[in-house]
């Protein structure tokens, strides 16, 4: 008997300990776990050097609010700048409530009210990221949404042209979808999507809360494209496993987030943002995103060679962010490789998604596509 709401259809594991991309379940059974707590973990279990300057804070302050001045908040705000586009950070604790708040600054900025969003998105389950999300199941039983968002087609640069009109604020879009099925976004698509935006004072928004962090081989995966978002919005990978969630936009919006316009109680905490200083330091080094592009590189290799069975339609992402789509339903196969010993992850009914930790090594890589190739 649980006393909690059955909002998630769990898996028969009970996790006592992790350590790197090892979990142990409650039955002392070995997992390796390719999911990193749905592309949180990117550092793997239990990374020593964010462990140690959590515990390093946890001595010093935990929480003191918004109302003072927090070193390792202008810390981790500075680290996002130097690695992005954008100047300015909000600080929040999820993917949702980044999400939000870009729909704030934008709405804020622009003094219009209109998002673009698309098919098969996902942004989260608050009201304003669940309205922007373009599916029908998550919609389900909580209408009506928000009348401000509308929703084109991935890839389809005519379709987002035909929603254009002088009410839009943003365009709001994941470079890789990811809860949708793991679709990279085109670069033509996104190049005509940046000068669309341009061209009718709309701000380009990425929801980069699961490929962002080194996920694709690059600290955030809109460095793959020739363009350069107005806002950013962070989370998963920022904490390795502590709550936190960014949005960061650049020098022209200042004004519109001033004092008292938008917040949080625990948005950008010394616990948060030590755990995020700790992780950029870690995975915004080049040599480590370089390796997470090789590994990636590697995987995609085996995996092609290995995946010859005719239930697999398509290999497909960037990256450690693998999608592997097939021609029916996943569901049972990711049983059994639980049997086996191998945690992965769906993303819509037909993909495996496929999120390791950045730290996995090749060994792993080969375990896992092994695995992959038998239950296959
Ligand atoms: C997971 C996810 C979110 C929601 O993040 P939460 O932390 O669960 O609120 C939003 N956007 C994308 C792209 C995500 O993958």
């Amino acid at each position: 008997m649980s006393s909690i709401f059955p909002t998630y259809a769990r898996w028969d594991v009970t996790v006592q300990k992790a350590d790197g991309a090892i979990l142990v379940d409650t039955n002392d059974k070995e997992y390796l776990d390719f999911t990193s707590g749905i592309g949180v973990c990117n550092l793997g279990h239990n990374h020593p050097t964010v462990k140690e300057k959590v515990i390093e804070q946890l001595d010093q302050v935990w929480h003191v609010s918004n109302l003072f001045h927090i070193p390792t908040q202008e810390q981790a705000a500075m680290m996002l700048t130097e690695h992005t586009c954008g100047d300015y950070v909000f600080f929040c604790n999820s993917g949702a409530e980044g999400n939000e708040g870009a729909i704030k600054l934008a709405r804020k900025y622009t003094g219009k009210w209109k998002i673009i969003s698309f098919k098969q998105s996902f942004h989260g389950r608050t009201f304003g990221s669940m309205s922007a999300t373009g599916q029908d199941k998550i919609h389900e039983g909580y209408g009506p949404l928000l009348p401000s968002f509308e929703y084109a087609t991935f890839n389809d640069i005519d379709s987002v042209k035909s929603l254009v009109d002088d009410q839009v604020a943003a365009v709001m879009i994941e470079v890789i979808q990811g809860e949708g099925g793991v679709h990279p976004a085109d670069p033509v698509f996104m190049e005509a999507l940046e000068q669309l935006c341009q061209e009718n004072g709309i701000l380009l928004i990425v929801d980069e809360v699961q490929t962002g962090i080194g996920r694709t081989g690059k600290a955030f995966a809109y460095e793959h494209y020739n363009i350069s978002p107005d806002i950013i919005v962070s989370a998963k990978g920022l904490g390795n496993g502590f709550p936190i969630g960014a949005v960061i936009g650049k020098e022209k919006l200042k004004e519109a987030f001033g004092p008292g316009s938008h917040g949080s109680t625990y948005g950008g905490n010394p616990l948060a943002t030590a755990a995020a200083s700790a992780v950029m330091s870690e995975v915004f080094r080049p040599e480590f995103l370089k390796q997470v592009e090789e590994n990636g590189h590697y995987f995609m290799k085996l995996l092609t060679e290995k995946l010859t069975s005719s239930f697999v339609k398509e290999i497909k992402g960037k990256g450690l962010m693998i999608g592997i789509e097939c021609t029916g339903e996943v569901g049972p196969l990711l049983t059994q490789m639980r049997e086996e010993g191998f945690l992965a992850l769906s993303a819509g009914p037909n993909v495996i998604r496929l999120l390791p930790p950045l730290t996995v090594t090749k060994d792993q890589l080969e375990k896992a596509a092994a695995i992959l190739a038998d239950v296959l």
